[in-house]
Order: structure tokens, then C-alpha cells, then sequence
């Protein structure tokens, strides 16, 4: 079986939601797509579920996306939120910053992925509605950034516990 994008990936994954592009080009880029097969080999073939590919401008203020978002095609949407039955988001990330040529957002339930160039951040996190990114803390290892933030968090937690 082969998709419509490239082996494993079809344009109905990466088509925007909303009911204005129903009709409209999906548009994917081709080293994303390389890099997603690549993700995809690292974890035995298991399917990589696409959350959210293309985004329209106006999807992508619904959802919250930054307003320059690798997910707006331009001419190619360059990103994709993706997840892995049983794989937490943070080992896609490790595995996609093996891979090389990524750039990872670690959020609760998936990863984002995009082959944009660090600007100057190469991860990032999400919690809730903040992104909190690699650049001042750590820009070299993800999992080193990402054991940063657990900790803080603790702390936060901590704090707050001893406030109450
Ligand atoms: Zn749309
Ligand atoms: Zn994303």
C-alpha cells in the first residue's frame, strides 16, 4: 500500500479541518515528509497518527497556532503534530532529534514536528496554554531541556504546596 503523499502518508491527514478547504490543495512538504518516514522507521513501522497537519490562517487562529505558523502552507505546510500509539510525545521527540533537521515541540498527548531552521530555539514545550523554549536553557539536548523543565515544574508544585 502506498499513500498519496509519500509511502506511508495521505493528503486527507494533512488536509485542514475547517469547511472552507475542504476542496483546497493539501499542501505537504516533501523533506517533512522524508522526515515523518524516517520517524515512522525509528519505531518499527507503527502508524504515525497526523493530529494536525495543514492549517489554513483562520484554523489556525481557532486553534491558537502561532501566527506565523509552520502549519500554514507557504507554499508547503512544514509541520505536523503527530503521536504513536503507546509512545510518550517525548520519545518521538528524541527519536525525530536523532533523525536530525527537526524542530520538536513536546506537548501532553503529541509532538510537533517541523523542518523549519532553529530561530534560535530548537524545542520547545508546551504546558497548557505556554510554550516555554529551549533557546535560554538548554538548546543543545532535548532531553536534557525537557529533565530542566520536569524539575521546575516539581519545584513550582512544591512552592505552591508550601504556600497552602
Ligand atoms: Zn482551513
Ligand atoms: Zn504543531
Amino acid at each position: 500500500m502506498s499513500g498519496d503523499l509519500s509511502t506511508n502518508f495521505w493528503k486527507w491527514e494533512f488536509r485542514c479541518p475547517c469547511l472552507k478547504c475542504k476542496r483546497k490543495k493539501v499542501r505537504v512538504s516533501s523533506l517533512l515528509l522524508f522526515k515523518l518516514e524516517m520517524v515512522k522507521m525509528a519505531f518499527d513501522g507503527k502508524p504515525v497518527i497526523v493530529l494536525s497537519g495543514n492549517r489554513c490562517p483562520e484554523e489556525n487562529k481557532r486553534v491558537g497556532g502561532y501566527p506565523d505558523s509552520e502549519h500554514i502552507p507557504n507554499p508547503d505546510g512544514e509541520a505536523a503534530d503527530i503521536k504513536i500509539k503507546g509512545v510518550k510525545p517525548i520519545d518521538i521527540g528524541l527519536a525525530a532529534e536523532k533523525i536530525g533537521g527537526m524542530r520538536i515541540g513536546i506537548a501532553k498527548t503529541y509532538c510537533h514536528l517541523d523542518v523549519r531552521p532553529p530561530s534560535p530555539s530548537k524545542f520547545w514545550i508546551y504546558l497548557g496554554n505556554k510554550i516555554i523554549y529551549s533557546a535560554n536553557i538548554e538548546n543543545k539536548s532535548l532531553l536534557k531541556f525537557y529533565q530542566i523543565i520536569q524539575e521546575r515544574i516539581i519545584d513550582t508544585n512544591l512552592i505552591l504546596y508550601n504556600n497552602i
